[in-house]
Parts: structure tokens; sequence; C-alpha cells
């Protein structure tokens, strides 16, 4: 059994009853990169998380493994570097979910970037990238840029520069990289909060007082070391710890909106400028969608519910609009939206697009350490550092018998393809099960890669109706720690974003077999349902306000 929300109480158990190397308290990516880093390396680790798994900003970026053009405009070049070489591992070792795209970076009359001055970004960017021959940048005139972008705004375009991104799926990175830790024995739970910090008779931390949000049950975890990666929550645990003194987070709030392909039908991934501020948004198609964003705005209310509001959806709106004329995007044209926050660390003065997206580790007196800043493409790294920094801790004890980091060549959970390609292992599915509809299946290869053929089996041997749906919801529970609708459909399988109108149609089948197979109670199913709604709702706030 993987991950398996069958388990829970047994895995319950196993937090209460042990005493771990390493309490990691956040399940979103730095949470989740620790806990593989730590379990990969010997350590006896837990991972708890409040709500879901990737509830956080985690489940809400704009999904791309990216070395950051933006980074090299604001001179971050140690960023610019290993974030790109990360992308290649990444690449690597979870071809399912990371795999190369093309993106347009239109230049414009009143841009930020220059037809020289982008052709040598792009060209520094791909360089200290490590980026690979037949990938690099090139460069279109005027004419080619708008062959391959018919919709682009032509009195102020002035050429193009054609460069590889690499997409990703963020929430499945995440329960990608959090199976891959149970399978090197690290011990993860969701709904689980750390209420309080324990500390030992010398006021060192020594573990968390934990309560289990489904069940309202309260218990100890014990752990030589703890690491705070609760993102935007980072400082609350700060506090907590009476250490929140010197460097704090910044929030700033990043919205994207979702409308459906065919009102904005481009070719390819497009980064282009918003002149009247100087940022930069990327509009990305996926299957039947686009997705636009995204905002930079400080945030001080409630870090649980974060949606988009109407400034939001307006100011990317606009921005698209500019950028693509004849489209004229309309409010009613937004069929969901996301908000997310970044946990940017303080500097004074800055502005919100200013401010630098480096990580860093914060160790307080009582040896709490804490993770914030950084991106989803440089969790790797980040979590070796993190790891490193307990290890120096911990051998101070005693001593450790661990291997040094190796996650640079551990195949993520689902990321057995082979040499194929992720196009290619889509049409190998498609041809070996021709039983269940095309997209479909190319949609499983994408979300869970080889693990896909196991869904697809139980599909086959399924007489229920919505077999495959049943199939993919069973192996979340039994393999994904899934728990009911909302974790389905918001964050294993993106449904609630990229496949909206198909959802007043499966939410009750979902909700009934959660229900059942997990044995939930009528108040527990009730909520949810509730919690389910909020999200359901909260994505159209700023579309319906
Ligand atoms: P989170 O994902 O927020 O995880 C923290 C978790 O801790 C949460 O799930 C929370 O519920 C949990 N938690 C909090 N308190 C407790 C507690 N007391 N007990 C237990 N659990 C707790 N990066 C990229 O590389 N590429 C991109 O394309 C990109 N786009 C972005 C776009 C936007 C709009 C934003 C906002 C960010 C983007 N980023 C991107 C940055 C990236 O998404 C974040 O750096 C990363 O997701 C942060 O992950 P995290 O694990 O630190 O935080």
């Amino acid at each position: 059994m993987g991950l398996s929300a069958l388990k829970r109480e047994e895995y319950v158990a196993f937090l209460k009853n042990h005493t771990f190397d390493v309490l990691v308290i956040g399940g979103g990516i730095t949470g989740a990169g620790i806990a593989l880093d730590g379990a990969s390396r010997g350590l006896k680790v837990a991972l708890i998380e409040k709500a879901d798994f990737a509830f956080g900003t985690s489940s809400r970026s704009t999904k791309l493994i990216h070395g950051g053009l933006r980074y090299l405009k604001q001179l971050e070049f140690g960023i610019v570097r290993e974030t790109g070489r990360e992308r290649a591992i990444l690449h690597n070792n979870a071809p399912h979910i990371v795999y190369p795209e093309r993106m347009l970076l239109p230049i414009i009359e009143g841009g930020s970037l220059g037809k020289y001055s982008t052709s040598l970004g792009l060209y520094v960017y791909d360089l200290l990238a490590g980026v690979k021959r037949k990938e690099r940048r090139f460069m279109l005139d005027k004419s080619k840029t708008l062959k391959a972008e018919p919709l682009l705004r032509e009195d102020i375009l002035k050429g193009g520069g054609m460069y590889i991104e690499y997409r990703s799926d963020d929430a499945r990175l995440v329960i990608e990289v959090l199976k891959t830790a149970h399978d090197f024995g690290a011990t993860a739970l969701n709904y689980c909060k750390a209420e309080d910090l324990i500390y030992n008779e010398k006021g060192i931390v020594s573990g968390a007082i934990v309560s289990d949000i489904r069940t309202g049950e309260t218990f100890n975890v014990r752990a030589k070391k703890v690491i705070n990666a609760a993102g935007p929550w980072v400082d609350e645990l700060r506090k907590t710890d009476k250490s929140l003194k010197g460097k704090r987070l910044h929030l700033t709030k990043g919205v994207h909106i979702v409308v459906p392909k065919e009102r904005l039908p481009i070719q390819q991934a497009v980064y282009f400028d918003v002149p009247a501020d100087g940022r930069m948004v990327f509009a990305i198609p996926r299957d039947k969608i686009v997705y636009i964003g995204t905002t930079d705005t400080n945030y001080s209310d409630s870090n649980d519910q974060c949606f988009a509001n109407a400034a939001d959806v307006a100011y990317i709106l606009k921005a698209a609009n500019d950028i693509f004329p004849s489209v004229g995007l309309k409010t009613e044209d937004v069929i969901s939206t996301w908000a997310g926050l970044r946990p940017l660390i303080h500097e004074d003065g800055k502005a919100p697009s200013d401010l630098s997206r480096k990580d860093e580790i914060f160790v307080s007196a009582s040896g709490l350490i804490s993770m914030a800043g950084g991106k989803l493409t440089g969790f790797r790294k980040m979590a070796e550092r993190a790891i490193d920094v307990a290890l120096k801790q911990l051998e101070k004890e005693e001593k450790y018998t661990h291997v040094p980091c190796r996650t640079d060549e551990l195949v993520l959970s689902g990321g057995a393809i082979g040499t194929l390609k992720i196009a290619e292992f889509e049409e190998s599915l498609v041809k070996d099960y021709p039983q269940f509809p095309k997209d479909e299946v190319m949609s499983l290869a994408r979300k869970y890669g080889s693990d896909a053929k196991v869904i697809l089996d139980n599909a086959l041997q399924s007489k229920e109706d919505n077999a495959l749906l049943l199939a993919e919801a069973a192996y979340s529970i039994e393999k994904e720690m899934c728990f009911n609708v909302a974790d389905f459909i918001v964050r294993r399988t993106g449904r609630l974003y990229f496949d909206r109108p198909l959802l007043s149609a499966i939410t009750p089948i979902l909700h009934a077999f959660y229900k059942d197979k997990l044995s939930i109670s009528d108040t527990l199913s009730d909520a949810d349902m509730k919690a389910y709604l909020l999200e359901y709702e909260g994505v159209m706030k700023g579309v319906n306000a």
C-alpha cells in the first residue's frame, strides 16, 4: 500500500509512538522536498500538513519549472543558474510532469526589453541555465512573429524571441514527491495541524502538539529536529516559537484566470509585457483552456481563504486584451481563477515585483529551522540545504549514518516512462487502451505517468458506470491520501480549474464514493462538501462580484 487514506489510523499511531529525526511542518513543495531529501538520506522523517497536501501556494502557481527570465532582469544570476539546471534534473526525474514547452516573447514598442536586449537576455538565460543546443532560443522578425502568433497586436510589434520553458503541474509534483518520500519510509499525513511546539528541558524544540483535523484528536509528535516549511504561514510558527525577530515574510498575492481555448486560441505559450507597470504576464494553453497570469500585489487578509477579486480579474483581462486586441476578452469569458500567496522575504522600500524570490533559512535559539522564500523550481536544492542544516545540528549530539543528497538521480513516482517523451508515452497508452476515450487516457498519462496503467487496468476490470473516473478516485484514496471531493477535484486532478463544465455531473458521484469507501460519518461528509463548495464558489468570487 502506498500513501493510503485507508491506513490513516495506522499512520497516526506511528506518529504518536515514535521519535523522528526530523519533523517537517507543511505539505507544500518545500516540505515535500525536505521529507524526500531527508528520508532518502537515511533519516527517520515525519511530515504533517494542516489541510490537504499542496493546499497552499503549491497548487496556485503559474505551474512552470523555469529559470526565470525576470530574475535576469533583476540581475539575480545565481537564481537563474541554479533554477535553470534544476529544470533539466526535474525533467529527467519526473518526465511525466515536467516537460519542455515552447514560449514566445513578443517584443513591443514601450516594452521592457528591446530586440537586442531580448536576444542577449535569452542567450544569457540559455547559457546560465545550461540549455541544450537544440533547445536554445531563436529570434523572429515581425512577420515571423505574427505568423507564429497571429493574434498579437500588430501596430506595436517589433519582433519576438522563441525559447523553451518547462511546464509542470505544481500540486501533482508535490504529491509525486511525497509518494516517493513515502517509498523511502517517510510518514506523511495531511489534515494534521501543528498547534504548538514542544520543548525539552534545555528549551530546545523537540516536537509539536498536533491536532487531527479529521477526528478532533490531539497528540504529540516527538522529533530531534523540527523544520518549519509552512510557506505563507512560516511566521505564524516562528511567532509560536517566540523567534519572530529580524527578517519577516512579505506576502504578495498572484492571480491567474482561466478562459476557454476557443476564446483565446493562441498557438503556444506567450510571455508578454504589461507596459503600464513594466511587469510581464504569461498566457499558457493547456488542453481545452488557456490560463493567464499573474498579478503581484501586497496581501494582508486571511492566508486560508485567498481568492481573486474583481480588480485582479480586470487587470489580467486588460493586459490580455492589450496584447491580443481582436479577442476582446470579457469577465463573462472567465471560467475559473486561482490565487496564491508568495512567501517572500521583506525588504524595506521594495515593491512586490522587486522583492527577491531567493530562499533563506532561519535557525532560532530553540533550534527551529524555518525555510522561507524560494520557488517551486528550486525545491530540490532548497530541501538539500534544509536537511544539511538539520544534519549539522543532529551530528553535534550523535553520529549519524546517512548518505549525501541524492535526489538529483531519484526517479519520482510515475516517472518510469523509460526513454519516451511525454507525447510518445501518451501515444503508447492510447494504443494500449483503445477501450477508453483518447483525451482521457492522455490526461491520465500526464497526471500519473507510468502509474496511469494501474488506473486504466482497474477500470478495465470494472463493470460500473463511470469506471475510469471511479478507478482514478480509488487510486487517489489508496495511493495519494485523498479524503474527499475537494482533494480530488482541486489538487489531485486540477479539474476545478481546467474542467469546470464537467463538475456538476461528477461531484455528487465522487462525494458518495469517498463517503462509502472511507466510511465517513454524515457530519464529516457534510463538512467535506462545505469545504468543497467554499473552494468551488471562491474561484468565481472575482468574476461574479
Ligand atoms: P506552501 O505551498 O504554501 O505550503 C505550506 C503548507 O504549510 C501549506 O499547505 C499549509 O497548509 C501548511 N501549513 C501551514 N501552517 C501549518 C501548520 N501549523 N501545521 C501544518 N501545516 C501547516 N514558482 C515556480 O517555480 N514556478 C512558477 O511558475 C511559479 N509561479 C508562481 C505563481 C504565483 C501566483 C505564486 C504565488 C507563486 C509562484 N511560484 C512559482 C512560487 C512557488 O509556487 C512557491 O515558492 C512554492 O509553492 C511555495 O511552497 P511552500 O511549500 O513553501 O508553501
